[in-house]
């Protein structure tokens, strides 16, 4: 029998025990965090200090406070059964890296112990040969290093009986480079907060940290593990690479905030139990649109820990759905004609005041504060849109945005109905020189009416890849299986650069004698009129936008090779290098990975969809055109007219023009990709790899493929079908 039949006929067996979820969460929420209350605990009066310095102003901890930190940690650890420890780090691949270490050593004497001194806690060395660098371990030097972050808190990681500390890393390069998504993301981060902190201060002197906050929305599928386990495409690429779409796909839309099925709800139970006792504060939980896709959110935190958890997050989920024998797919598109995932990235600046800078405010003053990094934001993605779109830009996205189920590959902002009229009044009084009569427009009483209008309007339009929501914007176009990191690092960047200008302009007015208040107000009302281009209310999945982006000179780049451009422009390279961000060669270096990762990616996928066409689809294929013939044949010989196997020929002719077609066609992408293979400069081959292969052969050798899903005996079909992989569990 074949896995596909296998796994269907198993189905039933399956479990839907959830281990968790049982207490309340309070009772377990951030038990397997050195939280600050932990660290008051283990560590001492100094030692606890100094960490607390270095938790928010990145300050240095001395070796001798090492060690009493990692004493500190290591007590805590071991009070909860720890036998390991662990620097963990977000590596350019996409998943987490850990390398485990026991604290047990050996003394000279040969007594043994279990140590964990401060020099381990700051420093490790993983063999970082075998993670991306973009050529800069080559030119520069061929170690790498892992650094303690103590801006992320260390937790602790149950992996079924086995307990290990992880200690939240940085990982840079001997020379310095960064070679992670955590220490450029932590310098953006740094750089805003300064740039925000001295805008702030036109309005509030007491403001002395600005932190930029996050909170991201899950999209996933959940589906039955042995099923997955019998496509090999899904297996290797997270996404089926054929399937004829099922009779009933999304188009009843039953599947959305309905009830969810006990299987996977037990699974929800499970790694959010896990989620919680590492202080992921998870929220929300409930199905998508598509059949077997869910989403998750949490309370939104801190850019750098919400990218944390996001990362911890998606780790914990695959192991999880592994213990309930289901997989959790990330990817971007798993299943072509249902609608794919994104994470939207919900984001705002917070003061140490209190204060929301993205939220409308109660007063006049207040308010102007929050237009002035409202329309900041604007006239950032303005500006840098290609750099916004670069962010998000991987071989998984590709296939969701503008595919009218996601946002466009066109950035443009929504920022609703009401304050569209705000931001137009302002525009209209360009050309009056403002006075210091003219204070009337600080009264624009947006106030009185915001609160209700942001909560009816603000988030209807769901086309929009870069939305105000009310209180914060909404970046949709992520991708699910991303790290945060890219769109926040380069979010953030923008940000503050524009932040940095805007004051410039503000204080060039003040000096030539304006008042402040209208001094802010003419550089919004200018940020306006540069930035309005933007702007856009309407359906983002209409052919008119498309139309309309292009008169207005917006950039629409569809594929991930060219999208990657934008990062390594003179202007970019000035942006990042401006705001400590990136060197020059480290962009490069992160060019040449992202393309590398498009390569490889592309490459994977083609090679998988050449071997299940010859092994899987084309024997079966050959198989049904057997009986076929076999059944004509015994027809004739039994001297039956034509008449009577007419439709059997009419098959037989269908399936052997899908075989020969999809025989043609596999060996003609092997031989386009030999030639691409070849090439040496990696943004050709990218771009080769996009337009000769991907473009010209992938939607080819698919259509015969499920063609031949449709003709061919049910019985004889090795891959489970859509409507099994979505609808079975
Ligand atoms: P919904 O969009 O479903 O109405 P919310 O608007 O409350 O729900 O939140 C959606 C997501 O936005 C959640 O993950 C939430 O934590 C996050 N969020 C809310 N406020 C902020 C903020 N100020 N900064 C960043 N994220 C936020
Ligand atoms: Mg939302």
């Amino acid at each position: 029998m074949s896995l596909r039949f296998e796994a269907i006929r198993n189905l039933s067996n399956e479990p839907n025990e959830a281990h968790g979820g049982t207490s309340k969460i309070t009772a377990i929420f951030g038990e397997n965090v050195f939280t600050l209350n932990t660290a008051r605990q283990y560590l001492s009066d100094e030692a606890y200090k100094s960490l607390l310095t270095s938790t928010k102003g990145g300050k240095r901890i001395d070796r001798s406070v090492a060690n009493q930190i990692s004493n500190g940690l290591r007590a805590w650890a071991e009070s909860k059964g720890v036998t390991h420890f662990t620097h963990w780090f977000q590596p350019l691949t996409g998943t987490t890296a850990e390398k485990h270490d026991s604290f047990f050593t050996i003394k000279s004497d040969g007594t043994p112990i279990e140590e964990f001194d401060g020099a381990a806690l700051i420093q490790q060395e993983p063999d970082a040969s075998s993670f991306p660098s973009g050529g800069l371990r080559a030119t520069f030097e061929a170690r790498g290093y892992t650094a303690w972050d103590p801006s992320s808190p260390a937790f602790v990681m149950e992996i079924g009986q086995g307990k290990t500390l992880c200690i939240p890393t940085i990982f840079v390069s001997y020379t310095g480079e960064s070679l992670d998504y955590k220490a450029p993301l932590l310098k953006a981060l740094e750089s805003l907060n300064k740039a925000a902190v001295d805008v702030c201060n036109y309005f509030d002197k007491n403001v002395t940290k600005v932190t930029a906050t996050l909170g991201w929305e899950q999209e996933y599928f959940v589906i039955d593990e042995a099923l997955a386990n019998a496509r090999p495409d899904l297996v290797q690429c997270g996404r089926t690479v054929f399937g004829a779409a099922p009779a009933k796909g999304q188009q009843l839309e039953d599947h959305y905030f309905g009830s969810i099925p006990e299987r996977v709800y037990a699974f929800m139970r499970d790694y959010e139990a896990e989620s919680y006792k590492l202080g992921i504060p998870l929220r929300t939980r409930h199905n998508e649109v598509a059949p077997a896709q869910f989403e998750c959110a949490p309370i939104f935190e801190e850019v750098s820990v919400a990218v944390d958890h996001n990362a911890l997050l998606m780790d914990i989920m695959d192991r999880v759905a592994r213990r309930h024998k289901l997989r959790v797919l990330m990817h971007e598109k798993p299943f072509a004609g249902i609608n794919g995932s994104g994470k939207h990235n919900n984001w705002s600046m917070a003061t140490d005041t209190g204060v929301n800078l993205l939220a409308p405010g109660k007063t006049p003053k207040t308010n102007l504060m929050f237009l002035t990094f409202f329309v900041n934001t604007i006239k950032a993605v303005h500006d840098y849109s290609d750099l916004v779109r670069a962010s998000i830009a991987s071989a998984g996205n590709d296939h969701r945005l503008g595919a009218n189920e996601a946002p466009p590959a066109i950035i443009s902002v929504f920022v609703g109905q009401y304050l569209s009229k705000v931001l137009d009044e302002i525009e209209s009084r360009v050309n009056n020189k403002f006075d210091e009569q003219d204070e009337a427009i600080l009264k624009l009483d947006i106030h009185r009416s915001i609160p209700e209008l942001m909560l009816d309007n603000t988030d209807r339009n769901r086309t929009s890849p870069f939305a105000f929501t009310g209180n914060k914007f909404e970046f949709r176009a992520v991708g699910s299986a991303a790290n945060c990191s890219n769109a926040m690092t380069v979010l953030n960047s923008i940000m503050a650069e524009t932040l940095k200008n805007f004051k410039k302009d503000v204080d060039a007015l003040i000096e030539k004698g304006d008042k402040k208040e209208v001094a802010i107000m003419q550089v919004i009302q200018k940020s306006i009129v540069d930035s309005k281009k933007v702007l856009f209310e309407g359906d983002g999945y209409s052919d008119e936008w498309h139309h309309e982006a292009e008169r207005r000179g917006l950039p629409n780049v569809r594929t991930t090779p060219l999208a990657l451009d934008a990062m390594v422009t003179k202007k970019a390279k000035h942006l990042f290098e401006s705001n400590h961000v990136y060197t020059h060669s480290e962009l490069e270096a992160r060019h040449e990975i992202e393309l590398e990762k498009y390569i490889k990616k592309v490459q994977i996928e083609a090679r998988i969809m050449g071997d299940l066409a010859i092994n899987h689809i084309l024997p079966t294929a050959i198989g049904y055109q057997n009986e076929l013939l076999e059944n004509i044949n015994g027809l004739k010989t039994a001297g039956l007219p034509e008449g009577s196997y007419k439709s059997q020929l009419a098959i037989l002719k269908e399936v052997s023009e899908h075989i020969q077609v999809i025989y043609e066609k596999v060996n003609a992408m092997v031989e386009a990709r030999k030639i691409v293979n070849n090439m040496t400069d990696t943004r050709t081959k990218a771009i080769a790899y996009c337009s000769q292969v991907k473009e010209v052969f992938f939607d080819e050798i698919r259509y015969h493929v499920d063609k031949l899903e449709h003709l061919v005996n049910d019985d004889n079909w090795t891959l489970p079908k859509y409507r099994e992989i979505l609808f079975l569990r």
